[in-house]
């Protein structure tokens, strides 16, 4: 599906669906990366919070960092989670063929 680190094939080069149909619409690949990102650094910094009880300072500078990582390196998989998603929803399908210019 993607075509180096960050750049995503509009169409898949096995089966010609195509991944997006309508622009903005990986928007919703970057709300689950958030929302991921998130939930973990919130989840974890509570867990870490209660076990350990690290200076505030570590526990900043540890989940910002864990934050910022996990977005560049889930960007792929939560970009593929969403058309997923979309395709759950009937929205990932080939093209159909265009019409002949001259038919009529
Ligand atoms: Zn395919």
């Amino acid at each position: 599906m993607f075509h180096g680190l960050f750049k995503m094939e509009p169409t898949c080069p096995h089966c010609g669906v195509r991944f997006e149909r309508q622009s903005g619409e990986s928007i919703g690949g970057t709300l689950v990366n958030l929302v991921l990102a998130e939930m973990f650094s919130m989840g974890g910094f509570i867990i870490t919070q209660v076990l350990f009880q690290p200076s505030w300072i570590f526990q900043l500078i540890f989940w910002v960092s864990f934050n910022i990582l996990f977005v560049i390196l889930f960007y792929r998989h939560a970009r593929s989670l969403w058309v997923a998603l979309v395709y759950l929803a009937g929205g990932v399908y080939v093209d159909p063929e265009p019409e002949p210019p001259n038919a009529t």
